[in-house]
């Protein structure tokens, strides 16, 4: 049979390559560390974290991250049960001993009979055999000119700049109106597309003054590059005068206020429908460095977000992500060239836990096709597919930024709605979904799944 190319010994590429070995597949790894660095990674090992050592909640029941632990153990995962084997105590947090950890992938993979390991870097995208490119957020420059040479060069980032995202039940529409600027948009929905809310003089200069006081976390050495391309942090638009962002995101400009059209708002922030699903609205030109304890409690200030819970809040950072709802397939192949896939964060999701659950599918996803076997496709009740569902088709491909899993992926459950008491209920019942669906597709594919609770 077919040999399996995987490009990136990452998170992503990692658990793709030994999901793809496991199910019976050749795969080469091409990993181009220690030949080639980047500027975050120390070592040449394969799975290396790069910056913390957690892979956050580990809360199987309550969280969506750890949801996702849960599937990948379920699914014999690389990725968690070395991260288990490594634990180290940090409260609910599934925290690893960082060289330990990725010095056991290393060897994992490299003890694996149906695994070899390249060191070289790959800078282009074959028209032949079957591919995984799961380079992750640094790509190589050459790759990354490479993949932009195929997909256009608009739909390659090079920097996230994510503005808040805010869970739309958690916004006070008592306050907030929904309209878009001058009416615009052709259909009803369109016109209602953006929440608004209106600040006065007073709470505008207020809300000034805590974003030029906020604590914000520096660019990492080698990091800056191409930074200010239309993507300037708000703090730094206030910098550069306090009426800067009365002029930009915040300007009033084109909307009434539909609980009291007499009033003329001073400045509005607006907030733009995130997913189709519509649970999710993300803060209009809101990306920023502040820390994130800072950026809680600023935007808390906006009126009608006072009580906000932020499914992920903002930042800039170096990333090298495709805009994937218009570049990949429902099987993560590229449209144009579809023996090559992608995986990790270079397909826009954002962490390593989120990372190395695409690596998995993806990884599944090529070993079926090469096996001319019929993957059934991903549940998009379980954590994996909610990522899956968004990043390939959920999210509105203009505005698409990389997302960390989230409850708002999740297609609502009948009967639970809104409320504090209600939350964890809800949340239960999402992740017993998932589990239900989880373990049943793991069944038809003959994965045994290990009780992991
Ligand atoms: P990676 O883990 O980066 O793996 C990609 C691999 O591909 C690398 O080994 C690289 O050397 C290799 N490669 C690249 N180009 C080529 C090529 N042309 N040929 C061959 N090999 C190539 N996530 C968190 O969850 N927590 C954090 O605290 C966190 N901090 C971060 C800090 C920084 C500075 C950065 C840049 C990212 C951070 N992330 C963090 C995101 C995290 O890096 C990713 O979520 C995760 O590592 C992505 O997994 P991946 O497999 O997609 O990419």
């Amino acid at each position: 049979t077919q040999e399996l190319h995987i490009v990136g010994g990452g998170m992503a590429g990692s658990e793709a390559a030994w999901q793809a070995a496991n199910m019976g597949v050749k795969v080469v790894l091409h990993e181009m560390r220690p030949k080639v660095k980047t500027f975050a990674h120390q070592t040449g090992n394969l799975g290396e974290m790069v910056c913390s050592n957690s892979f956050r909640s580990d809360d199987h029941e309550q969280n969506a991250v750890g949801l996702l632990h849960w599937e990948m153990l379920q699914a014999g995962g690389l990725i968690m049960a070395t991260a288990y084997d490594r634990r180290l105590p940090a409260g609910g947090a599934l925290a690893v001993d960082r060289e330990g950890f990725a010095q056991s992938v290393t060897d994992a993979l490299r003890d694996h009979p149906n695994i070899l390991i390249s060191y070289e870097e790959i800078d282009t995208l074959p028209d032949d055999g079957q591919w995984i490119f799961a380079t992750g957020p640094l790509t190589s420059p050459a790759l990354g000119e490479a993949i932009q040479r195929e997909t256009g060069s608009d739909r390659l980032a090079f920097f996230d700049a994510i503005a808040p995202i805010v869970y739309a039940e958690s916004i006070d529409m008592s306050v907030a109106w929904r309209q878009s600027r001058y009416d615009k948009g052709e259909t009803e929905e369109e016109r209602k597309a953006y929440l608004n809310c209106p600040m006065t003089k007073e709470q505008y200069e207020a809300f000034i003054d805590a974003l030029l006081a906020a604590d914000k976390t520096e660019f990492h050495e080698g990091e800056t590059a191409g930074y200010f391309d239309g993507c300037l942090p708000i703090e730094v638009m206030a910098e550069r005068g306090r009426e800067t962002l009365r002029h930009g995101p915040m300007k009033p400009i084109g909307l009434t206020n539909a609980h009291k059209p007499e009033e003329k708002a001073y400045a509005v922030v607006q907030l733009r429908r995130d997913n189709a699903l519509g649970t999710l609205y993300n803060i209009v030109g809101f990306q920023t460095k502040m820390k994130y304890g800072a950026q809680a409690s600023v935007f808390k200030m906006i009126p009608g977000l006072e009580n906000a819970s932020f499914a992920r809040l903002g930042g800039i950072h170096r990333n090298t992500f495709l805009n994937s709802p218009t570049l990949l397939d429902d099987q993560m192949r590229l449209r144009s060239k579809p023996n090559i896939r992608f995986a990790g964060q270079v397909t826009g999701v954002e962490g390593y836990v989120e990372s190395a659950a695409m690596g998995l599918i993806s990884g599944r996803m090529a070993a079926s096709e090469i096996l001319g076997k019929t993957m059934p496709s991903v549940p998009q009740d379980s954590a994996h597919g909610a990522l899956i569902h968004h990043i390939t088709g959920g999210a509105e491909a203009k505005t698409f930024q990389p997302m960390n899993v989230n409850f708002g992926l999740f297609r609502p459950l009948e009967g639970l709605r809104g409320g504090r008491k209600g939350r964890r209920e809800r949340y239960k019942g999402y992740t017993d979904r998932a589990k239900e669906v989880w373990s049943a597709w793991l069944a038809e594919q003959g994965v045994d799944g290990q009780a992991a609770e």
